[in-house]
């Protein structure tokens, strides 16, 4: 199928510079070699520190990002400012922004035009709220999130987009999706990908799949046909987890 496996850890607002660099540095330890990309979005206030200690071997990235060029926005991270700090992605639309702080679909969809014209590379994050799940609406709303998230995207920008799947009331709650609802939802949205643009494209971009990956629940998931990795919030701060988690992903990958 030739699209690579993709494990992110969303580390949220936790980890200061010192264990940053001891998490990476244990981290590399425990991943002698990898054929699959590993990521960590990390803090801003640890962005510098992560990008220094990995060394290129991860790709080091944000959870969140302005969607300004620059200017009088107190408060706010522009892309430029994260590449020249040695990021290279950023998260956009996770469910904990849409939520928390308002991010509707206008200024989601602004934010991943402003990293894809900059060169940061997109981890798009899609997905229901429980109420919505058990209404029968997961695919209207992925479906609706994928065409606001990829408005106005060339074809040629599509290429760098991750998608994430994050099922909202799989986040932190330890009730992850099972293998099968999960990849059901990735079809879905790779059919969706299709659609807007064209079948090899969306055979292209990677799917991961987000909310409540441990690593028990890691290997059903990564075995299914349309799940092309994980992002892993709880269980990427600790070190042996999320190094199980990868190293297990590289193994399914051989
Ligand atoms: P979780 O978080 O793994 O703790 O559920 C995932 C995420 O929010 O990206």
């Amino acid at each position: 199928m030739g699209r690579s496996l993709v494990v992110i850890g969303n580390w949220k607002m936790h980890k200061t510079m010192m264990q940053t660099k001891e998490f990476i540095q244990q981290l590399s330890k425990k991943i002698p070699s990898t054929s699959i990309k590993v990521g960590l979005a990390v803090p801003f206030t640890a962005l510098f520190t992560a990008s220094q200690a990995s060394s290129s071997k991860f790709l080091i990235g944000v959870q969140n990002i302005s969607p300004f060029k620059e200017g009088a926005y107190t408060g706010e991270i522009s892309t430029t400012m994260v590449k020249d700090a040695g990021g290279s992605f950023s998260l956009i639309g996770h469910s904990e922004r849409r939520r928390y702080y308002h991010e509707d679909s206008e200024v989601i969809s602004q934010k991943v035009r402003r990293c894809l014209s900059e060169g940061i590379q997109v981890v798009l994050c899609i997905g229901e709220t429980e109420e919505q799940h058990f209404l029968g609406k997961t695919q209207d709303v992925l479906k609706e999130q994928l065409q606001q998230g990829l408005k106005d995207v060339s074809l040629e920008d599509a290429f760098k987009i991750i998608i994430a799947y994050e099922p909202v009331w799989a986040i932190g709650t330890g009730k992850s999706a099972t293998a099968q609802q999960a990849q059901e939802a990735h079809r879905f949205c790779r059919s969706v990908i299709a659609h807007a643009y064209n079948k090899a494209t969306a055979e292209h971009i990677p799917i991961i799949y987000g909310g409540s990956v441990t690593v028990n629940t890691i290997k059903e998931l990564i075995q299914q046909p349309d799940i092309d990795g994980a992002l892993v919030g709880g269980a990427s701060l600790d070190v042996e987890s999320f190094a199980t988690i990868v190293n297990f992903s590289t193994e399914v990958n051989l």
